[in-house]
């Protein structure tokens, strides 16, 4: 069966590569997914990944403990940078040819993003994990995710979370919550859906990026998206 897709941007939080702990890197979870990954790969979808740092530290969380907002999120992006390494040797040790670019430069550790780069890296079959979020202070990785997934004109950006779509509330403390198969960025926004932040939501809106929402935890599902079976929840217009 032929992928749906060309070109994806998947977006990871840094919790997948926790696995049971909530922090720091699980070497086997980051094997299991980067063999996820590579079967997906191997059908000949072109992959950008940008990986967040929450198994780290979370800016926010820091600013909320009285320290300077800017340079916990410095350290927040910094984090990021860590897993993207990780993910990348991770994805090398299934064969796969893997770059890492960082929009902040560390040119002895990861090569600077530059966007044309980034996609010749993907048309020669390189998977490019993208780290250092956006560079900027007060957004998230959801943001980089989106600007990313435009700038590499990626078909659809692929959140995948640990849980299996948008719902109208959090199913982990309400278990009458209701998954959606389509929501509207609108209605995202309007009702506060709190599974991607919403400047993100309202980059993609304002580009016409389409978002699919789903569960990262079901084995198989990155392939089951990129086929374009219907995973999780669609986020459109
Ligand atoms: N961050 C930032 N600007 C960005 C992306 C990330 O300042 O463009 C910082 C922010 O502090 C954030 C942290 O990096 O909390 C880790 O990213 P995120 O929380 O998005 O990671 P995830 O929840 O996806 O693991």
């Amino acid at each position: 069966m032929a992928p749906r897709y060309k070109r994806i941007l998947l977006k990871l939080s840094g919790e997948v590569l926790a696995g049971g702990a909530s922090f720091g890197i699980d070497a086997e979870r980051v094997r299991a997914l980067a063999a996820e990954v590579a079967e997906v790969a191997h059908t000949g979808v072109q992959l950008g990944i940008v990986l967040g740092g929450g198994n780290f530290f979370r800016g926010v969380a820091a600013a909320a403990r009285q320290m300077d907002r800017v340079t916990a999120d410095s350290m927040g992006m910094l984090a990021t940078v860590i897993n993207c390494l990780a993910l990348q040797d991770a994805l090398e040790k299934q064969g796969m040819p893997t770059r890492v670019m960082t929009a902040i430069q560390m040119p002895q550790v990861a090569e600077p993003y530059i966007r044309r780069r980034a996609i010749r890296h993907m048309e020669k079959g390189r998977i490019v994990v993208f780290g250092g979020g956006t560079s900027n202070p007060f957004f998230s990785t959801d943001s980089a995710g989106s600007l990313r997934a435009l700038e590499i004109g990626a078909e659809i950006l692929a959140k995948a979370t640990g849980v299996d779509g948008v719902y109208d509330k959090d199913p982990r403390k309400h278990p009458d919550a209701v998954r959606y198969d389509r929501v509207t960025y609108s209605e995202m926004l309007a009702k506060n859906l709190a599974v991607m932040d919403a400047s993100a939501v309202a980059m993609c809106r304002d580009n016409n990026m389409p978002i699919v929402v789903f569960n990262l935890t079901t084995h198989g599902n990155i392939m089951r998206m990129s086929m374009g079976e219907p995973v999780g929840t669609i986020i459109g217009n």
